[in-house]
């Protein structure tokens, strides 16, 4: 059978518009609540433990809330959980390519059942509104069918060359243990993401979850379960970043890292990926996907009310906590007063407030120590350029910052170049279409970016110039979706790998050539 990738289709969006849709998410926010503070048990294979070290998740709209209590794994609990994961690895190795895919596509019907009470999940212990929520989660039931598809096609791969007097032959190998180690900011996509691309190539897994949205986590571990995928094959590992991360990392039977984060975390785990430790017998894969400082160009010639809506939308949605947020906008200089007008005007009227209230476009970002970090940049680039919208705290029990625009800044600007991972929008001026497109590349970072121009010449030179690993033309820098944006940047952005591509389980794997004598 040969797979066709272009057959794939993306989860569709429930529309909240229908009373049904929104009655049934309020309903699942109830449900959710009513499962607040509640504990959870740190998982290890068939054993659970309470290590009575707890980490509690709370409700970014409602710090007082706990959404969850979580038994913290120590030093030995995780080095266990490698060991033991080393142990199992060969079982699940074994274990049919075409078994593994049923028990992904099983994990995606369960996911599609309990969407709204993941959105819920979501909307209650990262802040995300409503719709941010269903795009979520709609994007880890992508990944689950898609690495599925991705799974056959591996198993069936391409015929080589074949010499006279041989058959050869080519097979994909899984690796060994992996460490999965996730961000809070797409708490299930990504999770789910890189979990099931490690689980369904025949990988085991230590999953290290952020400590922002453990629960999260915990509630696709019960996926996992019921889907069929044996206890051994993965543990959810609730811990700190340096006690258990570091330690995940540098065990010696850990043969790859897959991490989604921040660059400083990312650049760390690289390094000490990269020291070989006693007993160890391979070089350890790291795949890192890593921050980004994306830039959205805006030419004269451009439509710019839909550029505006563009800028809007990617600078602000989810809080701007997004790795593919806008934020550095390059305006031709001859539409920039009148542009800048125009999205300061979209953004005053951006209401923000709890994120289980749909009424509002944007809820809190994730925590205190974020929140005074966004504030802090916000400080700085008053001094770097002036301030055209926002500025400061916004009111409130939850973490809120008010969606912020900054212009003239000059390009060397520390809030023009280094990820602030916020609602702020640095605002640079071009003389012309190239002069924007050079402003773009001058950053460490190549994750997203979008130019706005109904040129046609001049979107191809940005299709050749524009350094990023996804570049949107004519439409905003943030969505990308499984199959068909597959997605991940360039330089200090990551490793190159594209999540939710055809090529992304290659990173999970090894091929096994063979070559057997016929004649
Ligand atoms: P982070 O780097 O602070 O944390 C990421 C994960 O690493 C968390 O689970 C954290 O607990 C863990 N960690 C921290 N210290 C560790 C250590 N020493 N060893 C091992 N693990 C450790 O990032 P974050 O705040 O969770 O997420 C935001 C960042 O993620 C932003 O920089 C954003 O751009 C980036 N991001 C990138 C992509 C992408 O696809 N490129 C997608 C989403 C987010």
């Amino acid at each position: 059978m040969s797979i066709r990738l272009t057959d794939f289709r993306n989860e569709p969006y429930a529309d909240f518009s229908d009373p049904a849709n929104a009655a049934a998410m309020r309903e699942a926010l109830a449900l959710v609540r009513s499962h607040f503070g509640r504990e959870y048990d740190l998982r290890l294979g068939q054993e659970r433990h309470r290590t009575e070290s707890l980490l509690d998740s709370i409700n970014p709209s409602y710090p007082n809330e706990v959404v969850g209590r979580h038994h913290k794994a120590t030093a030995a609990l995780a080095a266990e959980a490698v060991n033991s994961a080393n142990t199992y690895f060969h079982v699940w190795a074994a274990t049919p390519a075409t078994t593994r895919v049923e028990m992904l596509r099983r994990a995606a019907q369960i996911l599609r059942r309990r969407k709204f009470e993941f959105n819920a999940w979501l909307v209650l212990e990262a802040g995300k509104s409503w719709i941010e929520a269903e795009a979520d989660v709609s994007e880890a039931i992508d990944f689950c069918d898609y690495y599925a598809l991705l799974m056959l096609r591996l198993d069936d791969p391409e015929p080589l060359v074949q010499l006279p007097g041989e058959r050869n032959t080519l097979r994909y190998l899984p690796l060994g243990v992996g460490v999965v180690i996730p961000p809070w900011n797409f708490p299930l996509a990504i999770l789910v993401g890189m979990t099931t691309a490690a689980l369904v190539s025949g990988n085991t897994v230590v999953v290290k979850p952020s400590s922002d949205t453990p629960t999260i986590a915990a509630k696709f571990a019960e996926v996992l379960d019921e889907a069929g995928f044996p206890p051994e094959s993965f543990t959810m590992m609730v811990g700190s970043g340096a006690e258990v991360g570091d330690l995940l990392v540098d065990h010696h039977r850990t043969r790859f890292i897959s991490f989604t984060g921040s660059r400083e975390v990312g650049l760390r785990i690289n390094e000490r990926a990269a020291k070989t430790q006693p007993g160890q017998i391979w070089i350890k894969r790291v795949i890192a996907e890593m921050g980004g400082k994306d830039a959205i160009i805006v030419n004269d010639d451009a439509d710019l009310d839909a550029a505006a809506a563009g800028v809007v939308a990617s600078a602000f949605g989810y809080q701007g906590q997004k790795c593919s947020a806008c934020s550095r906008l390059i305006l031709h200089e001859k539409v920039y007063g009148a542009f800048l007008d125009e999205i300061v005007e979209r953004t005053r009227v951006l209401r923000i407030g709890p994120a289980d209230d749909p009424a509002n476009d944007m809820g809190p970002v994730i925590n205190e120590r974020s929140r005074k970090s966004i504030l802090k940049y916000i400080e700085i680039g008053k001094e770097e350029g002036r301030l055209l919208a926002g500025g400061a705290a916004a009111p409130g029990e939850g973490f809120y910052i008010e969606p912020t625009i900054i212009a003239d800044v000059p390009p060397s600007a520390r809030i023009f170049q280094e990820e602030i991972f916020g609602p702020v929008l640095a605002v640079t001026p071009a003389r012309d279409f190239e002069h924007a497109l050079e402003l773009a590349n001058d950053s460490e970072y190549g994750l997203t970016g979008a130019a706005y121009t109904r040129d046609p010449e001049r979107l191809r030179l940005a299709a050749d110039r524009f350094h990023v690993g996804n570049l949107y033309l004519n439409r905003k820098c943030t969505g990308a979706m499984v199959g068909a944006h597959p997605f991940g940047g360039f330089n200090m952005s990551g490793t190159d790998s594209k999540a939710g591509g055809p090529d992304y389980l290659f990173w999970f794997v090894q091929a096994k050539s063979i070559a057997e004598k016929t004649g």
